[in-house]
């Protein structure tokens, strides 16, 4: 099967037939990396899992009683057990959306949705991109993004 290389400032790939091989450079934000690596490979929707190792992660709980957000940062190194998330499209942009679950010192976990995290070790990912666009909308009565297929 064919394989090519690529290269981003925080990221390096290798593809073969549809799906990528990605690392994150030490000391990278996962956000950022992953969101120029989509943007430069033109991929639109997908399924990415990733395993490695962070030094701080914000992590985002969703309140669904009054639509909040509650945010919080954990400044420790912890190994990153599981990524697993999507890629979509919203307002145009391709959005990433990742949950995280990490293993601290004491080997118990944390988890939760990913705002972002700062790779320190390894940060090796799968990409599985999809042959089709898919977008989300905000629904307002619910304070959360879901998928419109009619778009
Ligand atoms: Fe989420």
């Amino acid at each position: 099967m064919d394989t090519q290389n690529f290269k981003g400032t925080h990221w390096s790939a290798r593809k073969t037939g549809p799906i990528y091989i990605v690392s994150i450079k030490d000391q990278s934000s996962i956000v950022e990396a992953l969101t120029d690596f989509v943007k430069s490979q033109n991929i639109q929707a997908g399924e990415i899992t990733g395993i490695g190792a962070v030094s701080e992660a914000t992590l985002r709980f969703f309140k669904p009683s009054d639509k909040k957000y509650v945010d919080k940062t954990f400044h420790e190194q912890m190994e990153m057990t599981n990524i697993s998330g999507n890629v979509s499209e919203i307002d145009g942009k391709p959005m990433l959306h990742m949950h995280i679950t990490l293993g601290r010192e004491d080997y118990t976990a944390l988890a939760g949705h990913l705002l972002d995290a700062k790779i320190r070790g390894a940060g090796e990912f799968i990409f599985y991109p999809l042959d089709t666009r898919v977008v989300k909308v905000k629904n307002e009565e619910v304070g959360i993004n879901f998928y419109d297929f009619e778009k």
